[in-house]
């Protein structure tokens, strides 16, 4: 049989990562399944001010990269493929990759949540022509260019007060009459002199042929659609959970989630299968909560195996001669 891991981590964001760590420094022998484009979502992110620990803030990519090296420093091996199918039904556990195929003891399951498009197909055909869900990935190419955020979260506030360090002009259309973004990230974004927003409005079409022209936005309110000249749309409406490998295997809520067992925090529908991070939790959906349950999947999948060690010491000492 191949090598045997205590524990096969899905998923290098901070959940992922920080799994990586506690378990290795409980001497479990430790896969990271970590993506082809591993870190996660603070891969995508600027400035993180709010990691404690950090007085002067850091860069998304550069906390990350210091999280892997803190796991691999106790000895966690990082393998940088997707997780294209996995089998729980029968032990040990199957993790695959287009190259190999990985038997675990355990499964920690931290793939984290990845970006909400609107499913226009204007949207689609335009993406990478101005169309873009990452402005720290694409900003950079709207200097001095007129740029649309959609949204009203703090996705879209940081990504409008971002985008104001190139583009000319920054518009936030959102649906609502109200932000539901923090105040602070909100009001950072109202009272910045280069962005104005578009209320109570959606994009219901992004206008050009071989790049983005402008956004067709129609005001719900009035019902009146209005064309806007612009070089680029952000999308910055939320995430959906990176669950598709898990369906049928493991339990998820409506929306594709994972759903822990019922007075558990970390343990999943199978057994010795536990979560963290963005994957099960769409309340909180910090770095910190994400490192937080990370820790607590690492510490319940140790715990798990203890307890199957003694059992199967338990068994043998009880068997008969
Ligand atoms: P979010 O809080 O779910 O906000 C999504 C926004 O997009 C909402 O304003 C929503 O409108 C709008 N929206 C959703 N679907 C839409 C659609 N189809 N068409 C038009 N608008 C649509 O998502 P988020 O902003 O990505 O934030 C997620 C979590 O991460 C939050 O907990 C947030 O605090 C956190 N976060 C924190 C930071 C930071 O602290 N640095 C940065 C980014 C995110 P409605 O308001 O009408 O629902």
């Amino acid at each position: 049989m191949s090598e045997l891991w205590d524990t096969i981590i899905i998923g290098s964001g901070p959940a992922g990562c920080t799994a990586a760590l506690y378990g290795s420094r409980a001497y479990l022998k430790t896969l990271v399944v970590a993506g082809y484009e591993a870190g996660g979502q603070l891969m995508l992110t600027s400035d993180v001010e709010n990691y404690p620990g950090y007085p002067e803030g850091v860069q998304g990519p550069e906390m990350m990269a210091d999280f892997r090296k803190q796991a691999e420093r106790f000895g966690a091996r990082f393998v940088d493929e997707d997780a294209t199918e996995v089998d729980f039904t029968k032990r040990p556990l199957t993790v695959k990759t287009p190259t190999a195929s990985y038997q675990g003891k355990t499964v920690i399951v931290a793939t984290g949540s990845s970006a909400k498009w609107l499913g226009l197909s204007s949207e689609k055909r335009l993406q990478g022509r101005g169309v873009s869900a990452c402005a720290t990935c694409d900003g950079f190419f709207f200097k001095d260019k007129r740029v649309v955020v959609v949204g009203g979260g703090d996705s879209a506030m940081e990504e409008a007060t971002f985008l104001t360090k190139y583009a000319s002009e920054v518009v936030i259309v959102h649906r609502r009459h109200e932000f539901r973004a923090s105040k602070i990230m909100a009001a950072r974004a109202l009272n910045h002199p280069k962005i104005r927003v578009v209320w109570d409005s959606v994009v219901v079409e992004v206008l050009g042929e071989e790049k983005v022209e402008g956004v067709r936005v129609r005001n719900v309110e009035a019902d009146r659609a209005e064309d806007l000249p612009t070089d680029g749309v952000f999308v910055a409406i939320g995430h959906h959970p990176n669950t598709d490998l898990f369906r049928g295997q493991l339990h998820l809520d409506e929306a594709g989630y994972v759903v822990p067992e019922p007075g558990h925090e970390t343990q999943t529908s199978v057994e010795g299968v536990f979560v963290a991070g963005d994957v099960y939790d769409h309340r909180y959906r910090q770095a910190i909560t994400a490192a937080g349950s990370g820790c607590k999947a690492a510490i319940d999948a140790e715990k798990w195996l203890e307890a199957q060690g003694a059992a199967a010491e338990l068994a043998a000492e009880t068997r008969a001669p």
